[in-house]
C-alpha cells in the first residue's frame, strides 16, 4: 500500500564533528536524489544552527532537536529552551527518547510538560514510547505503551494534535542491531493508533530500532508504519540516502 507521506528522521545523538557534517552534506549533494519523502535530522544542540544553514542551502532536509526543557527560560543551566528552538526556526523536537528516559531518568509526567510546552510554540513533537526486553517478555508491552501515551500526552489540546508524531522504539532494538519484525512493529503501531483520541488516522507513527537500508522496505510496507526514526544508519550519508530513497518509493 502506497503512503501519502513518509518521514525518515535521523537522530544523530551525540555524534558528528564539523568535518563529518560537511562530508555528510557533500555526499548527500553528490547523490542528487529525488527526495519525495520528508527527510529530517536532529543533530546535537550545538550544531542545530549550523545544520539549519547548510540544510537551507542544500534544500529539502529539515532540522530539529533531540530534547528540550520543560521551561521556556530561567535558571536552568545547560538546558535547551523550546521557546529558543521555535525562535531560531527549528521545525521539530524529539521528546522521551529511551536514552532520556533511562540515562537521565525522565518520567512520563516530566515528558508531558515538555510535550505540551513544545507544541504550544508550534514545534512538531516526536514523542517516543517503547518497552524494554524484560517488559516485552513478561507480556507488558501494550500496558507500558498505553501508560506512556496516557501520561505523556495528558491534556493534549485537540487543536495541537496535528503537530504530534509518535515514535515506537522498542528499547531492546535501539542500537542493538536487533530490529522488531515488521509484524511485531505493526502490531504495536496499530495499537498506538487505536489509543489516539484525536487525529488518529492522520498521526504519523514512526518505527525506530536498528532501522537500516536492508530492513526499511518491509517495515514501510505495513499499513500503520509511516516512517522511521533512525540512529546509527542516519550518520552515513549513503545509508541515510538509501533510507530516503526507499521511503520515496513507498509513497504514492
Ligand atoms: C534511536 O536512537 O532512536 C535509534 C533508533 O537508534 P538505532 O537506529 O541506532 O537503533
Amino acid at each position: 500500500m502506497k503512503k501519502r507521506e513518509v518521514h525518515i528522521v535521523g537522530n544523530w545523538k551525540m555524534n558528528q564533528t564539523l568535518v563529518e557534517i560537511s562530508q555528510f552534506f557533500i555526499e548527500m549533494s553528490k547523490m542528487k536524489m529525488e527526495l519525495k519523502c520528508k527527510a529530517w535530522i536532529a543533530p546535537q544542540a550545538i550544531h542545530i544552527s549550523i545544520l539549519k544553514e547548510i540544510a537551507f542551502t542544500t534544500g529539502s532536509i529539515q532540522i530539529g532537536a533531540q530534547n528540550c526543557c520543560e521551561h521556556d527560560s530561567g535558571a536552568y543551566t545547560g538546558e535547551i529552551s523550546p521557546l529558543g528552538l521555535a525562535d531560531i526556526g527549528v521545525e521539530f523536537v524529539i521528546i522521551g527518547h529511551s536514552e532520556r528516559r533511562t540515562i537521565y531518568g525522565e518520567q512520563n509526567s516530566l515528558l508531558n510538560k515538555k510535550v505540551l510546552l513544545a507544541l504550544s510554540h508550534g514545534l512538531k513533537v516526536i514523542y517516543c514510547v517503547g518497552e524494554t526486553l524484560e517488559e516485552r517478555e513478561s507480556g507488558q508491552t501494550f500496558s507500558i505503551i498505553e501508560n506512556q501515551l496516557d501520561l505523556g500526552l495528558k491534556n493534549l489540546p485537540a487543536e495541537q494534535a496535528k503537530n504530534l508524531m509518535i515514535a515506537y522504539e522498542p528499547v531492546w532494538a535501539i542500537g542493538t542491531g536487533k530490529t522488531a519484525t515488521a509484524e511485531q512493529a505493526e502490531e504495536v503501531h496499530a495499537f498506538i493508533r487505536s489509543k489516539l483520541t484525536t487525529q488518529a488516522e492522520q498521526t504519523i507513527i514512526l518505527y525506530g530500532g536498528s532501522v537500516k537500508p536492508d530492513n526499511i522496505d518491509s517495515l514501510l510496507a505495513k499499513e500503520n508504519i509511516d516512517g522511521a526514526l533512525v540512529g546509527g544508519a542516519s550518520l552515513k550519508a549513503q545509508d541515510f540516502r538509501a533510507l530516503c530513497s526507499s521511503a520515496s518509493t513507498a509513497m504514492m
